[in-house]
């Protein structure tokens, strides 16, 4: 994983620091900028560096450090903080209820692994006891609904879809409907991905949103998208109301700043990850592991 390399960078960039004779500001500054360095190759968003940076010269006070205080531990507490911040939305994202019905529907572009994550996400809750149920509302990728029932059909999780029905909002209907009639408790509705961000898309997903009422949006995005992660995410929120991120392929080249663009951009909070092509390759996110992790 990336994420190492950003931990060894930063942590090699206060070491530097440290080492001056004398800490003043342009020590700081450099310091601070090889961090902002490492962030932005991390695929942390420009702005969210620049304001983390200006943050951090708030609230780290030169003299404590010319005064030879523990100036490693101050910087990389306010470093730390600062990446939990940028990671804490402030509120946490609507959390289902066992036994009571919830609707959960996944968006995101196709190949972010949402179909997969779907699956994860359902696993997850059912060897917990609860009674999960999948719909496939992607009625725009031949495949997809092969691909939701193959995975559901391992996982033993009931599952709902069509091959002839071409109107995604009616099979989202009929599957909640259906599986609020059997009493699940976690009703999952995978929507359509297309390529691109492009209209049809956010309007498909608008519809199927109205109509079935969702308690939780969750917004899934593949994490080596790199800097596209913030406009990506940003455009989802302004079509649905995006109430929590998953975020995928973390084990794979995975540079963590994406995760860190998308919690801005949809101000929601990271409740998983994917680690990984299989179904129980999933985790729950915490915000401070996830940091300490990364500054290693
Ligand atoms: P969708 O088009 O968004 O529904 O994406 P899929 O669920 O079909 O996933 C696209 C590809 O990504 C598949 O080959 C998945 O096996 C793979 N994938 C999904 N999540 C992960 C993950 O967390 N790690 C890895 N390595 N691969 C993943």
């Amino acid at each position: 994983m990336v994420l190492a390399q950003l931990g060894g960078t930063i942590t090699r960039a206060i070491q530097q620091m440290s080492n001056a004779t004398i800490i003043d500001e342009k020590v700081l500054n450099e310091c601070l900028n090889e961090i902002n360095r490492a962030l932005l190759n991390a695929d942390v968003q420009f702005q969210l560096v620049r304001n983390m940076q200006n943050n951090i010269k708030r609230i780290v006070n030169i003299d404590d450090l010319a005064a030879g205080h523990n100036k490693r531990r101050i910087i990389q507490q306010a470093i730390f903080n600062e990446l939990c911040n940028m990671l804490d939305p402030g509120k946490p994202s609507f959390t289902p209820k066992k036994g009571k019905t919830s609707v959960i529907m996944f968006v995101g572009l196709q190949g972010s692994g949402k179909t997969t994550t779907c699956t994860k996400y359902a696993y997850y809750h059912q060897k917990k006891g609860w009674k999960p149920a999948l719909v496939c509302a992607d009625t725009f990728r031949a495949g997809a609904f092969d691909q939701l029932k193959q995975n559901a059909t391992k996982a033993k999780i009931p599952f709902y879809g069509s091959y002839t029905e071409s109107d995604p909002v009616k099979i989202a209907v009929e599957g909640v409907d259906t599986f609020k009639k059997e009493n699940c408790d976690l009703i999952i509705v995978d929507t359509s991905g297309r390529h691109k961000q492009e209209a049809a898309l956010f309007e498909e997903m608008r519809q199927v949103s109205e109509a079935t009422k969702p308690d939780l949006i969750v917004f899934v995005m593949d994490s080596s998208i790199g800097q596209a992660a913030f406009d990506q995410a940003q455009a989802f929120k302004q079509s649905v109301p995006v109430g929590a991120v998953i975020v995928t392929k973390m084990d794979g080249h995975a540079k963590g700043g994406g995760a860190l663009s998308a919690v801005a951009a949809t101000k929601s909070p990271v409740i998983f990850i994917g680690t990984g092509e299989h179904m129980d390759e999933f985790e729950v996110f915490d915000v401070k592991p996830f940091v300490s992790r990364l500054l290693g």
